[in-house]
């Protein structure tokens, strides 16, 4: 697409990315397909292919508004017109610049700063989320229900394996994940336990950053990128293999520190090799021989691939390779590539169009009546968790029960 970007722009950085990101899209709309806010509104503006032009004709100097503020928040972030894509646009970076542009241009009515600085205060803060989540959960009677269907039964976090093999990876505790289902890591350090593996939990390592820049807030998101490196490092230097991620919304993150953090001369080196480092836990699982993990019992399973999973990290057919491996039945679900409305805070912010997706993709889920919804990603969990009764649960729990642990 030819651009003409205004001069002051274009001589920035962002500028320089975006122009050759709107470049490389030759506006042919098959993204359009597989969007899931096009496929509800049916709005060309709610789209991938309109979401661009929004951004070029903003970088062009046209007129910024609120009415394009409302296409791009619209964005799930789902990055599934990314996997359709033929011309490789990389729509998500394009779409942050844009962001952040508006947000520089244009000032939000109270109630949504509001909002929005409130959970950037909060849930990037295990402390702060914690002690809010059981304030709600004491005084969970006066709360409307919508919110009180949010909030997951309390789960205990489980045994942690003492440390006793030579082969050692750090895990990402993060800021949600720990507070709503502290389970999930200990199953995974038990499981690769198993596997003569030791995790390593650096409990001082924080938020991985996406929560902030998903709310345009980057200064605080580099700044926990920056964090996590620091607390990390001294383990790396150590000879630590990998550093796992149990929730794909951190890992598409952590797998991008070196995209924000390369022209920061302190920090661009080591970004770079963090970024190699870090691995979704069913990338270290696939590398092993994990035979000794299969279960005796064939449970019929709907694994729900999160977003950041498939269309973020590009990681598709291996949950379903190592379950079906070690026992399982996966039912074949419609729309596996649809997002379930999630999508971080967007399931607070575009409440309608989350709980549309949401209820959308439970009953793809469930339409062959499975014992057990897994997935790998805390905000998909537990927005799934809201619609059924079934159990909703990380898959890692498939491999940590089918030896009792
Ligand atoms: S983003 Fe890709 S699929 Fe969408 S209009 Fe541009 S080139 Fe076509
Ligand atoms: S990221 Fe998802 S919601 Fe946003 S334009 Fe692409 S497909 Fe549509």
């Amino acid at each position: 697409m030819k651009t003409d970007l205004v001069d002051s722009i274009k001589q920035t950085t962002e500028g320089q990315v975006a122009d050759k990101i709107l470049r490389s899209c030759v506006h042919c709309g098959f993204c359009n397909a597989t969007c899931p806010t096009y496929q509800i509104l049916g709005d060309e503006n709610d789209g991938p292919r309109g979401r661009i032009y929004l951004i070029k004709q903003m970088l062009e100097g046209a007129e910024v508004t609120a009415s394009t503020r409302t296409h791009l928040d619209r964005c799930l972030t789902c990055r599934n017109c990314e996997t359709t894509c033929p011309s490789g646009v990389q729509y998500a970076h394009l779409l942050e610049i844009g962001r952040k542009y508006i947000e520089e241009k244009t000032e939000r009515p109270f109630k949504e700063r509001f909002v929005r600085d409130a959970l950037a205060n909060t849930l990037p803060y295990r402390g702060r989320f914690k002690f809010l989540l059981r304030s709600g959960r004491l005084f969970s009677l006066f709360l409307p229900k919508k919110i009180r269907r949010k909030m997951p039964a309390k789960v205990a976090q489980g045994a942690w394996p003492q440390a006793q093999q030579q082969r050692r990876m750090l895990i990402l505790d993060g800021c949600v994940q720990p507070v709503l289902s502290p389970d999930i890591n200990s199953a995974t350090a038990r499981v690769l336990d198993k596997l003569g593996i030791t995790l390593v939990n650096i409990k001082k390592a924080g938020c991985c950053g996406a929560v902030s820049l998903h709310l345009s807030k980057e200064d605080s998101a580099i700044a926990m990128m920056k964090h996590n490196i620091d607390v990390w490092w001294q383990e790396i230097e150590s000879g630590a293999e990998a550093i796992v991620t149990t929730a794909s919304g951190c890992g598409v993150m952590i797998k991008d520190y070196y995209q924000y953090l390369q022209n920061d001369a302190e920090y661009a080196e080591k970004a770079r090799h963090i970024s190699i480092l870090c691995k979704d836990i069913a990338e270290i699982i696939a590398n092993e021989d994990y035979s000794t993990l299969a279960s005796k019992e064939s449970k019929t399973i709907s694994w729900h691939p999160p977003c950041t999973l498939q269309h973020g990290q590009k990681i598709t057919g291996v949950v379903e390779k190592i379950l079906t491996d070690c026992g399982y039945q996966l039912n074949p679900i419609k729309d596996v590539h649809l997002c379930c409305g999630s999508a971080g805070t967007y399931s607070i912010l575009q409440a309608d169009l989350s709980t549309k997706l949401g209820d959308n993709k439970i009953n793809n889920l469930e339409a062959d009546q499975p014992e057990m919804i897994v997935t790998g990603n805390i905000g998909c969990q537990t927005h799934l968790q809201e619609r059924t009764k079934t159990p909703v649960k990380h898959w890692i729990h498939l491999l940590d029960k089918a030896k009792g642990a």
